[in-house]
């Protein structure tokens, strides 16, 4: 096993780093007369109480989610989406021009856009044919300057988990942090590794409630990781990233767990059918197993029958150009009604 040391792998500008301190977080105790903040103490045109700035660390939210999760408060980061997290975790431990990381492909398009952003090299070890990891082509990458290892797992846009016993080597044997990104994760039957966070310092896993939670416009990213790695988040990020508004309304959905595990369910029972009808058009080579909210399939000619689709006002995502994924499209799983439509739409294919 290799050895973690996490003040090795920090920047060390942040390491020094005396971060912004927010009217909201000097300020703790009982109060009725705000006039710390230069808010309007009028309000604002709108009922709801925003014309005061929002807990900082979204407490609320946080012990809401800790209560689903079974993680601690103290272990939850929010992010504005996953795409913050993200880009925290390269401007944390990443030092611009010097450092690299290593990314899977084909897999989610943010993580190579944030190296590019931040100017950190990128190291492409792509999936095997059966899209599981390279772990020896991953291992092989690695140098003393490689700080961030990313792993999508369901993966995007293949659909399917990576193996679990590589993912676990991997935390083993790679000194660096690793980033499980799991945001398909309620559509799978893989088990998730938030609950390995206290086995793995190096560990960072991201969830997001963009997909089963259906709040995709709310901005709501969750990376979960020990004290220390969250407490380096709070240090770096944003004052109030996360607005009151999504706070709110998280809180809201968070009480209506019956209803996403509803359309989870659905989601899942139609996710086969649609394979299994999408295997029967004889311009379908080949439809992927999938543990996600969507599923890829081969075809003979994917701009042809992406631009078919279009034409039928139907968008799918054309992955052609990705790695392994030569003639696939990506399909996401809609409604039952969504779903005909598709199938009909395609029956008129030739
Ligand atoms: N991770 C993966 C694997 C994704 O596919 C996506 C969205 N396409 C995200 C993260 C983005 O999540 P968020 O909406 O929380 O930024």
């Amino acid at each position: 096993m290799t050895e973690f040391n996490i003040d090795k792998l920090v920047r060390e500008n942040i390491k020094n780093l005396e971060p912004y301190s927010s009217a909201r977080s000097e300020f703790t105790g009982e109060a009725s007369v705000f006039l710390d903040a230069n808010e309007n103490a009028f309000g604002s045109p709108l009922d709801e109480n925003f014309h005061r700035y929002p807990d900082p660390l979204q407490w609320q939210l946080k012990v809401d989610l800790s209560k689903i999760k079974g993680v601690p408060p103290q272990n939850i980061f929010i992010g504005n989406g996953s795409d913050e997290v993200i880009d925290l975790a390269y401007r944390i431990f990443c030092e611009p021009g010097m450092d690299n990381v290593i990314i899977c492909p084909p897999t989610y398009g943010m993580y190579k856009v944030g190296a590019d952003i931040n100017n950190i090299e990128a190291r492409e070890v792509n999936l095997t044919g059966d899209f599981q990891l390279d772990v020896e082509g991953v291992l092989s990458a690695v140098d003393e300057k490689t700080k961030l290892l990313f792993i999508c797992s369901p993966n995007n846009p293949t659909g399917n988990n990576m193996d679990r016993m590589d993912v676990e080597f991997l935390l083993n044997n790679f000194s660096g942090i690793v980033i499980i990104d799991e945001a398909y994760i309620n559509y799978s039957r893989q088990k998730p590794f938030i609950q390995e966070l206290t086995e793995y310092e190096n560990l960072i896993v991201m969830h997001t409630l963009s997909k089963a939670w259906g709040l995709a416009a709310l901005r709501l990213g969750l990376g979960f990781a020990s004290e220390k790695i969250i407490d380096l988040f709070n240090k770096v990020k944003p004052p109030y990233n996360i607005n009151q508004a999504s706070q709110q309304l998280g809180i809201k959905a968070l009480a209506n767990i019956a209803e996403v595990n509803e359309h989870i369910k659905i989601i899942v029972e139609q996710r086969s059918l649609l394979q299994q009808q999408l295997s029967e058009f004889d311009f379908i080579k080949k439809v992927y197993p999938s543990d996600s909210n969507f599923f890829l399939v081969k075809t003979d000619n994917a701009n042809k029958l992406y631009q078919y689709l279009l034409a039928h006002q139907i968008i799918v995502r054309n992955r052609t150009k990705e790695p392994l994924c030569e003639n696939c499209i990506r399909i996401t799983i809609g409604t039952p009604a969504e779903n005909e439509t598709l199938i009909k739409t395609l029956k008129n294919y030739a």
